[in-house]
């Protein structure tokens, strides 16, 4: 990796960096997209984010996140960040009880007592609002969702669907797992992973279900059995995000004939599905507000490509991974990291270098995590996961 050339705007000796009176296009505000923003922008880079969302609370977060000490922790701290981030962080959030469907506790407290420091937890809410307060007014454009792109005169043009256009000289893909502007990049695509995860939101757990209020007690649930799935995270507001997991086709969302916003028939299919399971699980489903299906993709491990001096990804739409190890954000917010220190760097002479080198150290760092997340999620879905957990964690965490 390229040293970081965070004086690059000193005042001192003028030193040449690849973006140097360049301008940067960022497709997507999400962790990744924001946090490259913040750290260009620090640097003085001239920098937009085109984000599709219509304004910044348009739409429910999701669930609460593990920042991990050496990517999404560090990337904050690079950014200058981390006081906000001490401000807006959960602790306690980060306590993980594993149960069975009969809502028997399997591990108290999984992980022992360091993931406070070590993996801090944050809502994804909390998160994205002080990136956004972080860059400067008129940063992000809202409501520009991304069409197609072009060169023109040496720059990239980027068309969206509200029919404006805007040029840079790089653009930055954070556009996330369904990405529209990775086939520019790549034709690799993503394989289906084999399970298929069903996301909720329920608000004031405490008075919905205050039993389940009180098994999270302020932090998450795994429940493990029949080779199915079920995480619950309880946010700061009182409301929690859940995603059952499920072996199935890749095209069972579409085969099944649900329609995901009728929440009866996501109640009663999730009765047979998962069959004997507690009255509690059930209840969850029945009073959610809402719910989304999403087929869980993860990026070819051994993938390549040229790269481009005009154009590259980070985060999920790079290597979109299921959720499994909770590495998707801290990849993004890493890549985010690596990819401004290449842009920066005085030891890289022009932009399709330092993207070369970005890229490359990027592939290597996701695939071993990429592979790990596979496991874990061969792990969650199996017939004894509970077994396989307990014993997987006394050997490579306590
Ligand atoms: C149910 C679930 C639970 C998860 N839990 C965890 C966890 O515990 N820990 C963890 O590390 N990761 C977790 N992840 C993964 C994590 O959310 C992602 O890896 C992470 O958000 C990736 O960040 P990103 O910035 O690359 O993309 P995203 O967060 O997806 O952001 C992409 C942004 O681009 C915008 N956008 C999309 N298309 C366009 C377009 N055409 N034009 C303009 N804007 C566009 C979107 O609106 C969005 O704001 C979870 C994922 C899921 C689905």
């Amino acid at each position: 990796m390229a040293a970081y050339a965070s004086a690059a705007h000193s005042k001192q000796t003028p030193m040449k960096y690849p973006i140097e009176n360049k301008t940067v296009a960022i497709v997507g505000g999400g962790p990744g997209g924001l946090t490259l923003a913040r750290i260009l922008q620090m640097n003085g880079v001239d920098v937009k984010v085109y984000e599709r969302d219509i304004t910044r609370t348009a739409r429910v977060q999701g669930a609460t996140l593990n920042l991990n000490e050496e990517s999404g922790l560090l990337a904050l701290h690079k950014a200058n960040l981390m006081e906000q981030f001490k401000a807006a962080y959960r602790p306690g959030a980060e306590k993980m009880a594993f149960v069975d469907k009969n809502a028997n506790v399997v591990i108290e407290d999984f992980g022992g007592g360091n993931l406070q420091e070590e993996r801090p937890e944050i809502d994804r809410g909390p998160l994205r609002e002080l990136l956004l307060d972080s860059l400067q007014e008129g940063t992000v454009t809202w409501y520009c969702q991304f069409d197609s792109l072009e060169r023109v005169d040496g720059q990239v043009k980027l068309n969206f669907k509200n029919g404006q256009s805007h040029t840079a000289d790089v653009v930055v893909a954070a556009d996330g797992a369904n990405s529209k502007i990775r086939p520019y990049i790549t034709p690799l695509k993503p394989a289906y992973s084999g399970v298929t995860i069903v996301e909720g939101t329920i608000y004031d757990v405490e008075s919905a279900i205050p039993r389940l209020h009180q098994l999270l007690d302020g932090g998450k649930i795994c429940v493990l059995s029949d080779s199915k799935t079920l995480f619950i995270v309880l946010k700061g507001d009182g409301s929690a995000a859940f995603y059952s997991g499920h072996k199935a086709d890749e095209s069972w969302a579409r085969d099944s004939g649900i329609d995901f916003s009728d929440n009866a028939q996501v109640v009663q299919w999730f009765k047979s599905e998962f069959e004997g399971w507690d009255e509690m699980w059930i209840e969850l489903f029945e009073k959610a507000a809402s719910f989304v299906v999403r087929p869980q993709y993860c990026a070819p491990l051994d993938q390549t490509w040229e790269a481009l001096p005009d154009l590259t990804m980070l985060g999920d739409s790079a290597h979109v991974m299921p959720p499994y190890a909770g590495e998707g954000v801290n990849m993004a917010m890493q890549d985010a990291l690596e990819l401004a220190e290449c842009l920066l760097s005085t030891d890289i002479a022009d932009t399709r270098s330092a993207i070369a080198a970005y890229e490359e150290s990027m592939r290597a760092r996701v695939a071993e995590v990429g592979a790990t997340t596979m496991e874990f999620t061969d792990i969650f879905h199996s017939p004894d996961a509970i077994s396989h957990f307990v014993e997987f964690f006394k050997t490579h965490v306590n």
